[in-house]
């Protein structure tokens, strides 16, 4: 068996990115290989981010192959091959064909720890794969740990050892709460993620150091590794942290985000993109495909292009209705009075407050 490979796939999405610069600064002694996946059809800025990030880093991103025809662009090949028939959040192919599979195949059976950018302020897992030599770690969040990994380490019949992993460490003054918390069973009264957070509570560092001895126990790719310094990482990290880390490293938060004015019916307010993709991605809203056609016309166009034989992007309606003037105007008031209502959150110079619904859906692979 060969060495453990530490991976870290940039999406071309700021957390992704975020967390590749993080990783550079905080953990330097691992070899990271940074991969990416090209659909051929993201923004111009997404790949300036990669190219800036790579400058950073001082190592390559590896571009991994998608598809051997070299005359088709990977999004294009597979559309093909579907009869036109166009991804949806039902019927996610682009996903699986474009990121998941070249990824597998780029680990094919190697022992594999994945790095993925899901920040603390998060209450997701991602849509990340589920082959087992590779193991999701997650180094922005209190538990940096995969669900899978946390539910075996602490299930009710696990106590028993849950309580030798702490014997080991130096709890201090802490010592009898912790026990008392690991002795009470998971129930209807007492359910995993309160136990998960009560032991967080009482030392992120603590926690990690006893499911690392657990994994120990376990066929998962860090059982290999002797030691793993993340298990000392405390630090939560949160929306405004990445845009604090793309932008002092100098790399740059990526040009959509950044928001843009205009005006309908007397009213100001700003519009952006919310995060990477592919510019016809279907998870993004209206008032992003209307960002689309006014910031990115002949995107747009593109975009309208693959909708034909009935398949459209948005359910139940196409893009040439979308941007009929009075649609656009429907859409922009929709999105101002929404704005509004949420006015109290909305701080983010990047309107991700107000676009933030959006961000949690998707796969890890196409926006993080
Ligand atoms: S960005 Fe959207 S359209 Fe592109 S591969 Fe990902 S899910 Fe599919």
């Amino acid at each position: 068996m060969g060495r453990i490979r530490h991976v870290l796939g940039i999406s071309g999405g700021k957390d992704s990115a975020a967390l590749a610069i993080y990783m550079k600064q905080n953990y330097p002694e691992l070899d990271i290989e940074y991969y990416t996946s090209d659909t051929g059809k993201e923004l111009r800025d997404t790949y300036d981010l990669i190219e800036h990030l790579e400058n950073f880093l001082g190592k390559e991103i590896i571009r991994l192959p998608v598809i051997s025809d070299e005359t088709l662009n990977p999004f294009d090949h597979f559309v093909k091959m579907y009869n036109g028939f166009l991804p949806g959040s039902m019927s996610r192919w682009c996903t699986k064909k474009l990121k998941l599979e070249p990824f597998e195949k780029f680990v094919g059976d190697d022992l594999v720890i994945s790095y993925v950018g899901i920040r603390g302020d998060e209450d997701r897992e991602g849509y990340i794969s589920k082959k087992s030599n590779i193991q999701s770690v997650f180094p922005f969040r209190k538990n940096i740990f995969s669900e899978d990994v946390t539910s075996k380490f602490l299930s009710n019949s696990n106590i028993g050892n849950i309580l030798k992993y702490y014997e080991l460490l130096d709890l201090g003054e802490k010592k009898e709460r912790i026990f008392e918390i690991i002795n009470e069973q998971i129930s209807v009264n007492f359910s995993q993620t309160q136990k998960l957070n009560n032991l967080l509570d009482l030392g992120i560092k603590e926690y990690n150091h006893a499911v690392f001895q657990f994994l120990q126990t376990t066929d998962y790719p860090l059982s290999k590794e002797v030691d793993f310094p993340l298990v000392n990482n405390e630090e939560v990290l949160v929306r405004d942290d990445i845009f604090n880390i793309l932008e002092e490293s100098g790399v740059g938060v990526p040009a959509y985000y950044k928001p843009i004015e205009f005006e309908i019916n007397g009213k100001k307010a700003t519009y952006a993109r919310s995060r990477s993709g592919c510019f016809f991605c279907f998870y993004q809203q209206k008032i992003e495909w209307v960002w689309l056609y006014e910031q990115h016309p002949s995107l747009f166009a593109q975009a309208m292009e693959y909708e034909k034989d009935g398949y459209t992007w948005i359910q139940d309606e196409s893009l040439a209705d979308l941007i009929k003037p009075e649609r656009i105007e429907g859409i922009k008031e929709e999105y101002i009075k929404r704005t509004e209502r949420k006015k109290s959150k909305a701080q983010s110079p990047y309107l991700l407050d107000i676009l933030e619904d959006a961000e949690g859906e998707g796969c890890a692979s196409c926006f993080i």
